[in-house]
């Protein structure tokens, strides 16, 4: 997920509750990935934890109003994803919900 003020991220959340795989850790620093706070990180410490396919991060409600509660420290696999790549328009057509076109 992206954020900035008028992102279509702000009313989807799609990519955050796609698939339990996705929010997974790689290149982050050890410090920065201590700042998450641990009840959202996975026993494993392989990525975020999710409730399902729902990380556990991601606050409001799918389609609606959503919000990465941990925006600043989302890792770098979230960094990447913008609005209108392959792996956005995948999860949002998993909701129904349009394409963004880049
Ligand atoms: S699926 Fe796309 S539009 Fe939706 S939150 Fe993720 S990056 Fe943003
Ligand atoms: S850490 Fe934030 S941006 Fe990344 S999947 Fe979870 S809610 Fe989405």
């Amino acid at each position: 997920m992206t954020d900035p003020a008028e992102s279509p991220c702000q009313t989807c959340g799609a990519c955050c509750a796609y698939d339990k795989n996705w929010p997974r850790f790689s290149l982050e620093a050890e410090e920065d990935l201590a700042l998450i706070p641990e009840a959202l990180v996975a026993l494993d410490k392989s990525g975020m934890r999710c409730e399902g396919n729902r990380c556990a991060a991601l606050g409001g409600e799918i389609g609606v109003a959503t919000a990465c509660t941990i925006y600043g420290l989302r890792p770098d696999v979230c960094r990447a994803c913008q609005p209108g790549d392959a792996e956005c328009n995948i999860a949002r057509a998993h909701y129904g919900f349009p394409q963004i076109r880049q």
